[in-house]
């Protein structure tokens, strides 16, 4: 169930009491008011070239400032969100403010490719490649600039229904990653089979690395396996130099965690490129303007 296995504890919903219509309703109402009341934020997370360290790429990620019950992970309310299907208008919120935002620092001269995480019950919604392509025509935004991040087990719901949405999206020019990869059950002739353009090595493995060799294998291999079949691999949930510099050392490409940064509002991410632009002498302007 949702809300024990998050680390706050909060008891927002129990699958187990899938019955107690009243409280779905409240939590239904709650919901559609979040997004409503703009109680629903957007925090972007960079992605750090390890060879260049330059930043090109940041994942959008929700956020819940909820009124009474404080902040809300996405852990606690987006898989509710896919129950009640209600998860169809928090994601068209998060496409449009990350596609919006993406316009926003393209006028300001930062070019930063913004991924979106899409569920299950959405991948195999036939409409999902007509919204995204109506937003990045709306704000002027190049397909290119838009990766959607799923999980192997979204796909693997409803594979070929998932492949022929996967196939219409990469059509337009969106990117493609599989998130949390080695985590759920995929098979790797799914994996040929789509479109995909980078694998998201999933936290779990990579916070694992410095303390057990089984952790770091799968990095390395996840690596050789990413790289043999054409693809960019990202490490997640890296928390220290340590982990940064052997990823480097395994030709890892990118890397995202909170040793480099936590996801931030975008002006705080902002201040957060400009430093890191001062400190590295690159940035995401592609050019060495610091000397
Ligand atoms: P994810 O896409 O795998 O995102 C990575 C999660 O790991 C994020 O948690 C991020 O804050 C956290 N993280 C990043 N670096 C580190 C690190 O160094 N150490 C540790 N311990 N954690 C790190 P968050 O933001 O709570 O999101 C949780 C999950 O909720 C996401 O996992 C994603 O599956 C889902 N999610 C988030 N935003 C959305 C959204 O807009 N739509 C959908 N459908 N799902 C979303
Ligand atoms: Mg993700
Ligand atoms: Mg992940
Ligand atoms: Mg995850």
């Amino acid at each position: 169930y949702v809300a024990k296995r998050a680390n706050s504890g909060l008891a927002l919903y129990d699958e187990r009491h899938d019955d107690n219509g009243a409280e779905r309703l409240s939590l239904m109402s709650e919901l559609r008011q979040a997004v409503e009341h703009d109680q629903l934020m957007l925090y972007y997370q960079p992605k750090v070239d390890l060879a260049t360290h330059t930043v090109k790429f940041v994942e959008a990620l929700v956020r819940w400032d909820h009124p009474t019950r404080g902040y809300v992970s996405p852990d606690q309310f987006i898989p509710f969100a896919e129950q009640t299907g209600y998860i169809k208008a928090i994601s068209h919120w998060v496409a449009e403010q990350a596609i919006r935002q993406c316009a926003a620092w393209r006028a300001e001269g930062i070019e930063l490719a913004v991924s979106v995480n899409v569920s299950a019950r959405e991948l195999i919604q036939s409409s999902l490649p007509d919204t995204f392509s109506a937003l990045l025509k709306k704000y002027g935004v190049p397909a290119e600039m838009l990766w959607i991040e799923i999980t192997e087990s979204a796909i693997m719901d409803d594979p070929n229904h998932a492949i022929q949405t996967l196939d219409r999206l990469h059509a337009l020019g969106i990117r493609l990653a599989i998130d949390d990869f080695g985590t759920g059950y995929s098979s790797l002739s799914y994996l040929k089979r789509m479109p995909v353009d980078e694998l998201k090595i999933d936290k779990s493995f990579v916070m694992g690395m410095v303390l057990h060799r089984d952790d770091e294998t799968i990095v390395r291999s996840t690596i050789d396996l990413a790289h043999n079949m054409g693809l960019k691999v990202v490490a997640e949930g890296v928390e220290s130099e340590f982990v940064m510099r052997r990823l480097a050392e395994l030709r890892c490409d990118l890397a995202q965690g909170f040793h480099l940064s936590r996801p931030l509002p975008p002006s705080k991410l902002e201040d957060w490129l400009r430093e890191w632009r001062c400190v590295n002498g690159v940035s995401c302007f592609g050019v060495d303007r610091s000397s």
